[in-house]
């Protein structure tokens, strides 16, 4: 297969102050050279910068200042020639560079082929490689965390090292297929067998416990805000999305209508159910009341029960704490700056959950909304960074199916079946662990999850 030289724009489109025009590929060097006025590329040593302009060959015009990156090969994130060329921000001037590339024979990347570019050539496994692709979508920094270790490889040593395990028993039931005269060999294999299969699957369970909590780093933890009109919903919500604003703005790769979903507590991603329903000035949700409120629960992965410290509560309250009986739920007791009027003890006796009481107009409560939040959410052992996360949910799905075959393996086991009869489960699971770091991935399955890549990456 012959391998072209691609380009493609690699910095989010119209944010920055600083464009970048990648090409990987070998003729990407000579390419850029013949844009390139300034030091003649074709002899700069790899990892270098070179200021200069980018001047379209036939009408010798300037299309712009830029600082050039050479890296050769192998040395690169592809393990091929790169070449970065760092322009202005703005739309029109790294568009007309990428322009002038495709015109000197380069092609458009297709989305995720720097990164395809990496795996294929081996600098990276399958799922470091959709480590990237959490990198460029993660929303805060616990969740970039998360992508950046499993970027480090630390998931796919563990993925190998039950590989290993497993591989080792599937020997073992082999030679015992060979050397059927051995019986020693034929009980230890039993033994092992069952030893092994069980260890992977409690490493395996493990992973699957953690991923949970990866999920909703990831996606984030859908919210709900409910209460009776007037309570402070839209208060909460704004006060919740400012906090966020200072928070997030910096991270790369989020836009504004992303600030405007997700809210960032402490690290916590919630990201708030139906949000134009409360925006408004006359609530949708206030209209409709308690049937929308069910609604928005059946979605739910946290509710803020919102109610009036100054208002007694009323028979639809009480029906809303019926339905929050198996949801993760808080109790916010708002406007405690006005006089009590809401029955606290029946409350406490109504509620599983956490109960804080606020002061939005004043400011007041935030702190406790968000350590409840954090307490709910985070335990101290995933904290650490001890622990292996699993967010990805291709490799979150392959787990499962991998614990499943093992339960099979395990069960048949129990049962006293023929070695070679649990060996097919075993093997099965060695197959499916080894499609997360893609050492049996099918190859359409590969371009599927390239093409996921934002372009340029
Ligand atoms: P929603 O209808 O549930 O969305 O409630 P809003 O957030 O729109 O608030 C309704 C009214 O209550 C507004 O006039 C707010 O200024 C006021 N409000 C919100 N929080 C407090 C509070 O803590 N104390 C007092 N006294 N008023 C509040
Ligand atoms: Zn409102």
């Amino acid at each position: 297969m012959e391998i072209d030289t691609i380009a493609a724009i690699s910095t989010p489109v119209g944010e920055g102050a600083i464009s970048i025009v990648r090409l990987s590929g070998p003729d990407s060097i000579q390419m850029a050279n013949q844009l390139f006025k300034g030091k003649h590329l074709m002899e700069a040593k790899s990892h270098t910068m070179h200021y200069g302009k980018i001047v379209d060959p036939t009408s010798e015009e300037i299309a712009d200042e830029v600082i050039v990156s050479i890296m050769r090969a192998p040395k690169t994130f592809t393990c091929e020639d790169v070449v970065e060329i760092n322009c202005h921000g703005g739309l029109i001037a790294v568009q007309r560079i990428l322009e002038m590339v495709l015109e000197q024979g380069a092609r458009l990347a297709d989305p995720g082929e720097f990164t395809k570019r990496a795996f294929l050539n081996g600098r990276i496994d399958l799922s470091q490689a959709e480590a990237v692709m959490d990198v460029i979508q993660s929303k805060t920094n616990k969740a970039m965390n998360v992508a950046l270790n499993q970027l480090d490889g630390k998931l796919s040593r563990l993925i190998r090292k039950l590989r290993q395990e497993l591989i080792e028993t599937i020997a073992h039931v082999e030679v015992n297929i060979d050397y059927p005269e051995y019986d020693d060999v034929e009980e230890m294999s039993h033994e092992l067998m069952q030893i092994k299969t069980k260890y992977v699957e409690g490493e395996i369970k493990k992973l699957l416990q953690v991923a949970e909590q990866g999920k909703i780093l990831r996606e984030g933890i859908k919210t709900a805000i409910i209460g009776r009109p007037n309570v402070g919903k839209s208060s909460l919500m704004n006060s919740l999305v400012q906090e966020e604003r200072a928070i997030v703005t910096d991270i790369p790769g989020t836009t504004r209508d992303v600030i405007e979903e997700y809210v960032n507590v402490r690290g916590i991603p919630l990201k708030l159910i139906d949000t134009a329903g409360i925006r408004e000035t006359k609530d949708i949700v206030e209209k409709i009341g308690v049937e929308r409120s069910r609604k928005m629960l059946q979605e739910a992965d946290l509710v803020l029960f919102m109610l009036n410290n100054n208002e007694m509560l009323t028979d639809d309250d009480r029906m809303i704490f019926e339905s929050l009986e198996q949801l993760n739920y808080i109790v916010i007791i708002n406007k405690v700056d006005l006089e009590r009027k809401i029955e606290m003890e029946e409350i406490m006796k109504l509620s599983k959950g956490a109960i804080i009481s606020t002061s939005l107009i004043n400011d007041q409560g935030s702190t406790e909304l968000e350590t409840a939040l954090s307490t709910m959410f985070f335990s101290n052992e995933l904290s650490s960074d001890e622990v292996t996360y699993v967010s990805n949910i291709r490799h979150i799905s392959l787990l499962k199916q991998a614990k499943a075959s093992l339960d099979d393996a395990q069960h048949a086991l129990a049962l006293n079946m023929p070695l070679d009869i649990v060996q097919i489960d075993v093997t099965r699971t060695w197959e499916l662990l080894g499609e997360i770091i893609g050492d049996t991935a099918s190859e359409s399955l590969i371009d599927q999850l390239f093409s996921q890549f934002c372009l340029g990456k």
